[in-house]
């Protein structure tokens, strides 16, 4: 057996129940087979991927909180601190019912290489409960995040690990989160990004994530002799990641006709109205079929579909496995030629395997959507500096550093002899990083 498949069989052994996690180790180990099987001696001796694909630490903890009933709720808290061979740990906190320990693992693996493409000195982690946010009062929230923050707070640290936002936080969570950290700690330091502006939160971070997916999306297309104007694009969710994917996209003279939420999917097609989604979803925290109230010309279809719309170009920025091979399919055969994720793993494996084999360019979540992270990096930069700079200066570092992701995910790809394979040149320009900083240090 080789060193790969050793290493899949025993992850799924020894981890159980655990399927998006597996998911993720196969994918990932898979797309690096060429530069493990050409350095397999070593890593074996080192036991490289033994010790990549185990967590350094998972804290796992009770958070107990009082409703606006007086009942006591308990829910579970996690924080998954994956690797930190090239920097404190750094990846979100997400707040969804379907949160568990191998979603959390397959975010944080993902995490250490996506962070790795970037560039910049940030490790790789991620965190949550199984909480939901949704319905809850402000009141409810803040009794929830400051009942995670008071554990929580234990473990992280502005050189040691600085959670972020993702699904379910925002910038009211963080809000709450941060003020307890500062409470429990005394500390007035970058702990979390995604802050407020008025307390060490940076510009475009609210957008970062979005834009940059547009970036690197608007990269690919050049490179490979096409152009993002006047194409139409379908963008699944209507949280952060879609609603600025749309803004970035429109701007770039693209026409955005779908977005969704998990109960159904809109179509505009004079191309949506982003003030519409705004106003629902940032200012009145209500569902996206309430678009067609304020455009009546725009259709609601209740449930899933989005991915049967016609377009160019397709954007899944909700959540994980939402595109699966039937999707894809439909995508193709309504002349689709190109898909970027804005979510973390949105494809299934099989739909991946078909972008790639029916020649679509495809860009997946690891590179397409680290404009977030890297953006957060920027904030702890300011933070530790004490400075604050202005959304040109922020925007054209994350345009910047986009534009570099690509660059090396293409090289790597062209490097292995697998020109056009952004998941393989992803992987492996992540990893070589991480590989080359874990040899260095020894065996810890
Ligand atoms: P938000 O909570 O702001 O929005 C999530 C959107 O996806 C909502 O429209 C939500 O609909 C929808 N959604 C969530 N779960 C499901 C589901 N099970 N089925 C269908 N729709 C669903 O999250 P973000 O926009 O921040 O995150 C979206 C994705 O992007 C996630 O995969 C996240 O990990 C990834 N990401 C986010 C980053 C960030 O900076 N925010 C950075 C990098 C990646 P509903 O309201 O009905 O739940």
């Amino acid at each position: 057996m080789s060193y790969v498949d050793e290493i899949y069989a025993k992850v799924v052994e020894q981890n159980p129940g655990e399927a998006e996690f597996h998911q993720a180790v196969k994918e990932v180990l898979d797309s690096l087979k060429l530069v493990i099987d050409a350095n397999e001696e070593k890593y074996r001796k080192m036991a490289l991927l033994e010790r990549m694909v185990e967590p350094e630490r998972i804290i796992s903890f009770r958070v107990p909180w009082v409703d606006d009933n007086g009942q006591v709720q308990v829910n579970k808290g996690y924080r998954v601190q994956f690797n930190s061979a090239i920097g404190p740990y750094k990846g979100g906190l997400r707040l969804h019912p379907s949160v568990n320990q191998g979603i959390l693992k397959f975010l944080g693996f993902e995490q250490v290489f996506k962070n790795s493409l970037t560039g910049l000195p940030i490790g790789g982690g991620k965190g949550g409960s199984n909480f939901d946010p949704k319905g809850k009062s402000d009141r409810e929230v803040m009794a929830f995040c400051q009942s995670f923050m008071t554990e929580l707070s234990k473990y992280i640290g502005a050189d040691q690990d600085v959670p972020a936002g993702d699904i379910g936080v925002g910038a009211r969570e963080i809000g709450f989160l941060y003020g307890q950290y500062k409470r429990m700690t005394g500390l007035y330091e970058g702990v979390l990004t995604g802050k407020g502006l008025n307390y060490g939160g940076s510009l475009v971070r609210t957008q970062a994530t979005g834009y940059g997916l547009v970036y690197i999306l608007d990269e690919m297309l050049k490179a490979n002799n096409k152009e993002l104007a006047g194409k139409t694009v379908v963008i699944s969710g209507s949280g952060n990641v879609a609603i600025y994917a749309t803004e970035k996209a429109q701007q770039l003279g693209a026409k955005v006709v779908a977005l969704s939420d998990s109960n159904g999917y809109i179509y505009d097609k004079d191309g949506i109205k982003l003030d519409v989604v705004k106003d629902i979803k940032e200012v009145r925290r209500g569902r996206i079929k309430e678009y067609v109230n304020t455009v009546p010309s725009a259709v609601y279809t209740e449930g899933k579909g989005i991915w049967t719309i016609k377009c160019d170009i397709a954007l899944p920025c909700a959540t994980q496995n939402e595109l699966n091979l039937e999707d894809a399919k439909a995508l193709k055969a309504n002349g689709c030629f190109a898909v970027a994720e804005g979510a973390n793993m949105p494809s299934t494996r099989e739909a991946t395997d078909f972008f790639l084999e029916s020649g679509m360019l495809f860009m997946p979540g690891k590179a397409a959507n680290a404009g977030g992270v890297a953006t957060s990096a920027l904030e702890m930069s300011q933070n530790s500096q004490r400075l604050a700079w202005t959304f040109e200066e922020v925007d054209a570092k994350l345009k910047d550093i986009m534009v570099n992701i690509f660059a090396k995910a293409d090289d790597a790809a062209k490097r292995y002899g697998v020109a056009g394979n952004y998941v393989a040149g992803a992987n492996i320009a992540g990893f070589e990083k991480v590989v080359d900083a874990m040899m260095a240090q020894g065996i810890v």
